[in-house]
């Protein structure tokens, strides 16, 4: 199974469309639940998988143990994919000397206004500087990764 856009647009508008959660299990029935100061109420007298719920029957099998796997196997990936970009961010703001001069430029930016083409730029004059915003958002990206 792959996991696509399409696949995903289901399972969310099957999500949004079933008896919102959390659902517990009573030891017959897949019922609504409720969780207060610790303990689990699992509402038996409000069963979601009845075969005349068609919302939440759809849900259900729309959320198959096929699709759960591939989705997870899908969130090893992009997890495994965003924190080898989160890395080399991160050993890029370090390796760059940090200065109080930069005037909140990006390292070796000397721009009037920060972040922002001079008038001696030509067609780029007045726009933002796409150097000094990758900077501060891979600042701003090792900074929430080091939290
Ligand atoms: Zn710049």
């Amino acid at each position: 199974m792959t996991i696509n856009d399409e696949l995903l647009a289901e399972l969310e508008a099957a999500a949004n469309a079933a008896t919102p959660g959390p659902w517990n299990y009573d030891g017959s029935y897949v019922c609504t639940m409720r969780q207060e100061d610790g303990t689990v109420y699992v509402e038996s007298w409000n069963p979601i998988a009845d075969a005349l719920l068609t919302k939440n029957v759809h849900y259900i099998s729309t959320a198959n143990p096929a699709t759960i796997l591939a989705l997870l196997q899908h969130v090893r990936e992009l997890t495994a994919d965003a924190n080898k970009f989160r890395e080399i961010v991160c050993a890029v703001v370090r390796e760059i000397p940090h200065r109080d001069t930069s005037r909140g430029n990006a390292p070796g930016h000397g721009h009037s206004i920060a972040g922002v083409w001079d008038e001696d730029n030509g067609a780029l004059a007045g726009t933002e500087c796409a150097w000094c915003k990758t900077w501060h958002s891979a600042v701003d990206a090792a900074r929430s990764s080091a939290d």
